[in-house]
């Protein structure tokens, strides 16, 4: 039976008006309790998360220890905490849709001790507000009287805490039900848990912050910013179009004037505007912050402003500053923000002498954050001092409309300023990424495989699994020395005459159970995240190293495709898809395949499976094998030719072309062998097949992969680029655009291709994973692959996509013969919500693949005298265009980066005869594909696209933000080594040779440092996972996960 009440709530409009909303609200007889200690567990049905019955006291916290003290109560120490209803709808009011997602993901986490209770729903609990009562006090009134129910409810064996920051409450219900305790959340810590230190000093640094906020509104009515319209108001004025919603982006170049509004949702198809809205300056930001969700009033027309398109550092990865749009465009500011997504940042503590500068108020330190869009904080602390060579975490608590700037807290030293490590967490932090070591509770879900203890099938799994071991010559092609081999191939001839081809993938969710602790932290983690010197993995390695390594030689579990193809034209008759065990018979590594695959047999001496072989069985075994690979590679190509209109585009790594005497004569794109196309193909082809096998199953709730085509004005530089040189780029559809580029080559300088690739990569949407259910049937097309639909099957050791598309699988195999399905698959909605979790852990491991990989070019340049240092002295390529620069590519390091021809004090770069350049006074004239500097003396020289000239490396230090390589151009003539030293001087730089350099540098210096013990150590060592592996076998495999993942990054 459930009961209808009225919710109603009173709110003032912007012009002055009420409204009355009225909310229906149900009660109901019962709600889950979730705890062991229920009296009526028939009325109750819990079926989910219980407390644990291992706990002195049950804790609850009020509804506004919830929005200030959560990171505390997200310590796995505190147990038995009860979140109620009225808190956790106060934290969504209050803080916004990532706290309270954090809230809700902490409710579901099984590490964390804690449940939620649906008070307000429940008809004992439910109590309506009262006449002139505030929303504070009815919410603490709730929560408490939700506690004594709870107390009773649990027969009052368990003493029930109620903490509260609410001194009244303390007072009033205090003595007032035995058993049920309220007290302060400080009193609390100290009473309950005096020696968790961190919590401690986390308190107090919340506490104090809090304290000097209060103090500060008491003092200052001078107000720094209008304030913010109330939400109703907001909401309102969406809805008329009067505002307009959008997310904050900061320009990081000029993160103090220029950010946009980029619009959203409905915001973008009423209000007729197309562009994003320019926000000007940090007055019209009205104190939102980068990634926040705002309402934007626009301004009058002339108003209205254009944004800077001058080269900026590094802007070289920025799309849209090939144009020089500096026409007004439409302008606003902020009125309001509906969301805010603060989150954790990196900052820096000012020198010494600058918090001497910053005077009176020394305990209010003005913090600058790492993340340059990001305002500067106000922490109050008195360490200072101590913490100014520290790079340290710190969080946002307000900014109020009196303060200049946010105002923040102190939570943990990360690490000290410029050291490897002390950066390295600063990119993980900035990123988001949280690579603690694997649980306990977690390591004891996992399989035993020792040599005591050795793994084996089990029978229940070789009764149900169909067993390819004795039928199928099953074998892996990877990279040499790959240690996690997640997909195995077959092919063999049926008695029918037609062929069979198989690919063979590690059955990880047989070993990973929905909801288990690997499970949960599998998907916090999304991904396996490559930094450039090390890893850190998605699942323990028991699983991805070994029992789901498919290794030669050994039994495994796996999850196959068996495909029937006409023997003829290769056409598919029949797919199945299932559980399967196999063993595989070789390990083969790239290059020994593709020796096979030409008819070089003498390569057999390197696989070790023909060890020990007498001759006769060697040539049998060798003559299946090559077959095999034959056959498979034959296939491949066939299928790729019907997929027709796929993009190849940039090769990540470059070869070097040696002459007769051994010397470097050249750079040439890594052509990839052809057995790396035929692994590819064949992972494609089954990627699409259980894609089209779970969307039939399961139409509106499998997760697939699209590829949205491109949009055609981000071609524009492409081709203009490309017209440069002669050529044209076809850009209508990806079959022009593939064959445009393969026919777009300057047979003098290779790099050119290498460049145009890039750019087409760039201008490529990214591919995204969604939700069947989410969009039309129509947008799921992938267009890098040229596939209708696609999806991720075949990695699921190192992507969680995979994990969820396994066990789709398995569901639709269930229903099929019409089976109850064991998988609890997630509802469109809630793996709408996942898929947008992944793509966005997705973007940050490749952001902190990326900044990692700068960060040790950086470190490799650093502090190198740049008159003798050969390796500051390179080639490099003019590739773009702006008003008061180029950017430049250096081929060498692959390097790219702004190079100014027009410098701060505005001199202009001038090259004599000896082409050597310096700056004098003069002007700079920017054309279409060139660029030309004149002296007032009347001395010019021109640079163009595609430009060979020498260019100087050096690194920009900074102490706040990452250092940034620097570039200048000393001579527009091309970089001439010296005959003499051509060997040593021009090999190519590969990106792990750099890494292994720094590395070892860094390590050195430490053992010269006799390793100083100190308090950061140890929050370092937990970063480091991959540790005391072969650093050298982790890059090797980053690299050839670079190579694989060509398909992988512009959108496989
Ligand atoms: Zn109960």
């Amino acid at each position: 039976m459930l009961q209808k009440r009225e919710k109603v709530l009173l709110l003032k409009t912007f012009q002055g008006r009420t409204l009355r909303i009225v909310r229906e609200h149900y009660l109901r007889p019962s709600v889950p309790c979730n705890s062991p200690l229920c009296s009526q567990p028939t009325v109750c049905l819990n079926d989910g998360k219980l407390l644990s019955s291992d706990v002195t006291h049950y804790m609850i916290p009020d509804w506004k220890v919830v929005q200030d003290y959560f990171e505390i109560l997200e310590f796995p120490e505190l147990k038995g905490i009860i979140f109620m209803q009225t808190a956790c709808q106060a934290v969504q009011h209050q803080r916004g849709r990532r706290q309270y997602n954090k809230l809700r993901n902490l409710l579901k986490d099984a590490r964390h001790d804690c449940v939620p209770f649906a008070n307000e729903f429940l008809q004992d609990c439910y109590l309506p507000r009262e006449q002139g009562e505030s929303m504070e006090k009815w919410q603490t009134r709730s929560i408490y009287s939700a506690a004594v129910w709870y107390y009773h409810h649990c027969q009052d064996r368990m003493p029930v805490i109620v903490v509260t920051e609410d001194e009244e409450a303390v007072q009033q219900y205090g003595s007032e039900t035995e058993g049920v305790f309220v007290i302060s959340f400080k009193n609390y810590l100290d009473n309950f848990w005096p020696d968790l230190k961190a919590a401690h000093e986390l308190c107090d640094s919340i506490l104090q912050s809090r304290r000097e906020r209060e103090n500060e509104r008491q003092e200052s009515h001078r107000k720094e910013y209008p304030e913010h319209l109330p939400l109703e108001v907001l909401e309102a004025g969406i809805k008329s179009g009067r505002y307009i919603q959008g997310i904050l982006k900061v320009n990081k170049h000029r993160a103090q004037i220029e950010a946009f509004a980029r619009l959203q949702g409905a915001s973008s198809k009423d209000s007729g505007l197309v562009s994003d809205i320019l926000i000007y300056g940090m007055k019209a930001r009205n104190r939102s912050i980068h990634g926040d969700v705002v309402v934007v009033e626009l301004l009058p027309k002339n108003e209205w402003k254009g944004r800077t398109s001058a080269l900026c550092e590094n802007d070289s990865d920025d799309k849209s500053s090939g144009e020089s749009t500096s026409e007004p465009m439409p302008t606003g500011r902020v009125v309001g923000i509906l969301q805010k997504n603060w989150r954790d940042y990196v900052v820096t503590f000012p020198s010494k002498e600058e918090v001497q500068s910053q005077g009176k108020n020394a305990q209010k330190i003005l913090v600058t954050p790492w993340d340059y869009r990001i305002p500067k904080i106000r922490i109050s602390t008195q360490q200072a001092e101590a913490l100014q060579d520290f790079r340290v975490v710190v969080r946002i608590d307000s900014w109020e409309s009196t303060s200049m700037y946010p105002n923040g807290h102190f939570v943990r030293v990360l690490g000290r300023i410029g050291d490897l490590e002390g950066e390295i967490a600063t990119i993980l932090v900035e990123n988001s990424i949280s690579v603690a070591p694997f649980s306990e509770a977690q390591m004891c879900e996992m399989p035993v495989n020792t040599p005591e203890n050795p793994w084996k099938v089990s029978p229940e799994e070789e009764r149900e699994r169909k067993d390819l071991r004795k039928t199928h010559l099953v074998f892996s092609i990877d990279p040499k020395g790959c240690e996690d081999v997640d997909d195995t191939l077959s092919v063999r001839t049926l008695s029918n005459g037609n062929l069979e081809l198989g690919v063979h993938i590690a059955d990880v969710t047989h070993f990973v159970a929905p909801n288990s602790y690997s499970d949960i932290e599998a998907r916090t983690r999304a991904t396996t995240y490559y930094l450039a010197d090390r890893r850190y993995d998605m699942l323990p390695s028991i699983l991805s190293a070994d029992l789901c390594s498919l290794l030669g030689g050994v039994d495994r579990y796996a999850v196959s495709v068996l495909w029937e193809l006409d023997k003829t034209s290769y056409e598919i008759k029949k797919v199945w898809y299932g559980r399967t065990i196999i063993r595989s018979a070789y390990k083969l590594f790239y290059e020994a395949a593709q020796e096979l695959l030409d008819g070089n047999f003498s390569v057999i001496d390197d696989i070790p499976e023909f060890r020990d072989l007498d001759e006769k069985s060697r040539q049998a075994k060798l003559e299946e094998l090559v077959w095999a690979v034959r056959k498979l590679t034959d296939i491949a190509r066939h299928v790729r030719a019907k997929r027709h209109g796929a993009l190849e585009l940039e090769g990540v790594e470059v070869r070097i072309q040696l002459d007769e005497k051994k010397n470097i004569c050249d750079l040439i794109p890594k052509q990839p062998l052809e057995v790396h196309e035929t692994v590819a193909e064949c992972m494609i082809l089954a990627n699409h097949w259980v894609a089209k096998k779970i969307w039939e199953s399961f139409p509106h709730q499998a997760l697939l992969r699209q590829h949205p085509p491109p949009h055609q004005e981000f071609f524009s530089e492409l081709r203009e680029c490309a017209k440069a040189k002669g050529f044209f780029i076809d850009t209508r559809s990806n079959k022009t655009l593939a064959d445009s580029l393969d026919n777009a080559n300057d047979p003098s300088d290779p790099i050119v291709n290498r460049l145009l690739r890039s750019m087409a990569t760039h201008a490529m949407s990214n591919a995204l994973y969604f939700s069947t259910g989410s969009c039309a049937e129509e947008e799921f097309h992938h267009y890098g692959l040229a596939l209708d639909k696609y999806t991720h099957f075949t990695s699921p050791i190192r992507r969680y996509s995979d994990i969820i598309v396994h066990r789709l699988l398995m569901a639709a195999i269930s229903k099929d013969k019409k089976m109850e399905s064991k998988e609890n698959l997630f509802s469109n909605k809630d793996l709408e919500e996942l898929c947008r979790h992944i793509n966005n852990r997705n973007r940050a491991a490749q952001r902190s693949q990326k900044r990692s990989t700068e960060l040790f070019q950086c470190m490799y340049f650093k502090d190198k005298d740049q008159e003798t240092e050969d390796r500051c002295i390179s080639d490099g390529v003019i590739y773009s265009m702006r008003t008061n620069g180029v950017l430049v590519f250096i081929p060498r390091f692959g390097i790219k980066g702004a190079a100014y021809l027009k410098n701060k004090d505005g001199l202009v770069i001038s090259c004599g005869p000896d082409s050597h350049s310096e700056w004098k006074p003069g002007s700079l004239q920017r054309f279409q594909n060139k660029i030309t500097s004149t002296t007032t003396g009347g001395e010019s020289v021109t640079f163009h696209l595609f430009d060979h000239v020498t260019v100087r490396i050096s690194v920009q230090a900074s102490r706040c933000h990452s250092d940034t390589i620097r570039l200048e151009i000393i001579s527009n003539k091309p970089y001439m080594i010296p005959d003499t030293e051509l060997f040593h001087q021009s090999s190519l730089l590969l990106k792990s040779d750099l890494v292994k350099e720094v590395t070892r540098s860094v390590e050195e210096a430490q053992l010269a440092q006799e390793v100083k013990v100190n308090v950061i150590q140890e929050d370092c060592e937990k970063y480091c996972q991959t540790k005391g592996r072969s650093l050298y076998t982790l890059l090797e495999e980053i690299r050839d996960l670079a190579l694989l993942d060509v398909s992988n990054s512009h959108g496989i």
